[in-house]
């Protein structure tokens, strides 16, 4: 288990009506980070979402300051959501994962140990979806097929956005001008 008290830590949360769930997730991702170091941030990308997200999160932020939220003025998708909040982010890692409880919190040490041991981007590969139907199974096969005919570069399927990114790859993925963007394609291409 990676303990680096001294790292800062960056986490980034896109979230769109996720309140539901957003108690129980947050109890668990603040205790997993808290036990990996006491200096890090968690910022919540709230993206329009028309529940009681942001008030839960303002509510937080009182009792502990390290719990951010990033208010985006209405929907604008995960991507922008996502790349709003690495740009907000000061870690000397940024890690970024789902609200909704799909990407495995406890599995978050694992990324901050593989950046100690000087990874630069750690991706967290998903190798079957329980919650997946066949029918977006399908979709998401055919996307990643399309994708690659299209492209020189390759996205790995089953890849996510449950990664942690070094702050030279955040500082380098910030200086693209892409607005149509597809995050872990973009930070794929930095090398
Ligand atoms: N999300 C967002 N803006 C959107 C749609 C989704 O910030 O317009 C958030 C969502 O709340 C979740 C993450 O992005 O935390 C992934 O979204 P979703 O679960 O819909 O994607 P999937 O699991 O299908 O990849
Ligand atoms: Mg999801």
């Amino acid at each position: 288990m990676s303990n680096s008290k001294n790292l800062n830590l960056s986490v980034v949360v896109p979230l769109y009506n996720e309140a539901g769930g957003l108690e129980t997730f947050n109890q668990k991702l603040v205790k997993t980070i808290g036990s990996i170091t006491s200096s890090y941030e968690l910022i919540y990308c709230d993206d329009g979402s028309t529940d009681n997200s942001s008030a839960l999160i303002g509510r937080w932020h009182k009792a502990n300051s390290r719990i951010k939220l990033l208010r985006l003025s209405r929907n604008f998708g995960k991507e922008n959501a996502m790349t709003a909040g690495i740009a907000a982010a000061h870690g000397q890692a940024v890690l970024t994962l789902d609200g909704d409880g799909q990407h495995p919190i406890e599995l978050l040490p694992l990324f901050v140990d593989a950046w100690n041991e000087g990874a630069k981007v750690v991706i967290g590969i998903r190798k079957s979806n329980k919650d997946e139907g066949w029918f977006k199974h399908l979709g998401s096969r055919l996307f990643y097929i399309v994708f690659n005919k299209l492209t020189t570069r390759k996205l790995q399927p089953g890849a996510t956005d449950f990664r942690l990114i070094d702050r030279a790859v955040q500082e380098a993925f910030l200086a693209m001008p892409e607005t149509d963007r597809i995050t872990r394609g973009l930070i794929d291409w930095l090398g």
